[in-house]
């Protein structure tokens, strides 16, 4: 897979050490504008006018989906939605850390350790985290699997991967690579080499679900299992009512103040309304091959763990 050609207008600017990873063959791009070509007397701005914005890591050709699909609550044509959604993460990974503790009041730290604890990570291990973004849960996975292991923090955007691999690298995390892959194939790993995949927060950006299960399921040794941390339907029904007016109005807000962008953040709201409930992603799980799926509310059904495994 090539790496060399997605890329943010500004890119996350590095003064670590590059590291060479099995999966590429190359470093991770940094600050050459791709995708178009700007020619003399045209400006960034209308040179990065043309669709598409972002080359990003290819994605499955499949028939499951149909010539549209939601982005949050609107109706884009589907090859739209990568785009749209690499638009968010660029804009939001300066300040994603940040909003994440901030929306969440700090409990997303609590629900990621609950999804390690239930992971049964160990020493040696293989460990493939996709949509792994700021890189929260891989440098867990670092320290658990331990020298004689690996971690792979993998994400289709390179802002958050930057982010990421910044700060796993002065956290001294030398056990993980940093690979850009797009979930829905999983392009640059090999059939059956993880014992455990995992993906937080990240399933529901995904257009075409069912050929992401498919592919974590392809990339996950015999025996391996798959973690899904997400965003799911709260159980209590005037729970639910209090959460969508917190969501709906304090989000984009807050959206607003720290990261100047209060679309980003009403599109959050909007993906975790439209993400399959919680007995409709185990059955998902169960289509793409998994066996003895079981999920875990956490919040109130908030938010939920999914577990699977290849048998
Ligand atoms: N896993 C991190 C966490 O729990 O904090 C980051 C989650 S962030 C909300 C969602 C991540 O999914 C972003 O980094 C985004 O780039 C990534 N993403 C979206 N679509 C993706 C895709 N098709 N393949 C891989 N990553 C994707």
């Amino acid at each position: 897979m090539s790496n060399d050609n997605q890329n943010p207008t500004t890119t996350t600017s590095t003064t670590t050490e590059k590291k060479t990873s099995p999966f590429l063959t190359e470093s991770l791009p940094e600050g050459i504008a791709q995708g178009q070509q700007q020619t003399l007397g045209q400006t960034a701005n209308e040179a990065a006018g043309s669709i598409p914005k972002y080359n990003l890591p290819r994605g499955a050709k499949t028939n499951n989906l149909g010539e549209t699909t939601h982005f949050g609550y609107k109706t884009i044509n589907t090859e739209e939605k990568a785009q749209k959604v690499a638009e968010v993460f660029h804009s939001v990974a300066s300040k994603y850390d940040l909003m994440n503790d901030l929306m969440s009041f700090g409990i997303h730290r609590l629900w990621k350790r609950y999804a390690i604890n239930l992971s049964g990570v160990r020493r040696g291990q293989q460990v493939l985290d996709i949509a792994g973004g700021t890189g929260d849960l891989a440098k867990v996975f670092s320290r658990e699997v331990g020298e004689t292991g690996h971690v792979v923090l993998s994400d289709i955007n390179e802002s958050m991967l930057n982010v990421g691999r910044d700060r796993l690298l002065d956290a001294g995390c030398s056990n993980v690579d940093f690979v850009l892959a797009n979930a829905e194939t999983l392009e640059p790993f090999a059939d059956n080499s993880f014992d455990l995949v995992t993906i937080s927060f990240g399933l529901r950006n995904v257009t075409d679900k069912d050929a992401a299960l498919q592919s974590m399921f392809r990339v996950l040794k015999p025996g391996g299992r798959l973690l899904i941390l997400e965003f799911s339907k709260p159980v209590f029904e005037p729970f639910s009512k209090l959460y969508d007016l917190y969501s709906f109005t304090a989000l984009p807000i807050m959206g607003k103040i720290i990261a100047n962008d209060s679309e980003s953040y009403r599109y959050l709201a909007e993906s975790i309304r439209m993400h399959p409930d919680q007995g409709t992603l185990k059955s998902m799980m169960q289509n793409a091959g998994f066996q003895n799926c079981d999920y875990h509310n956490l919040t109130g059904g908030i938010v939920a763990v999914h577990r699977g495994f290849k048998l």
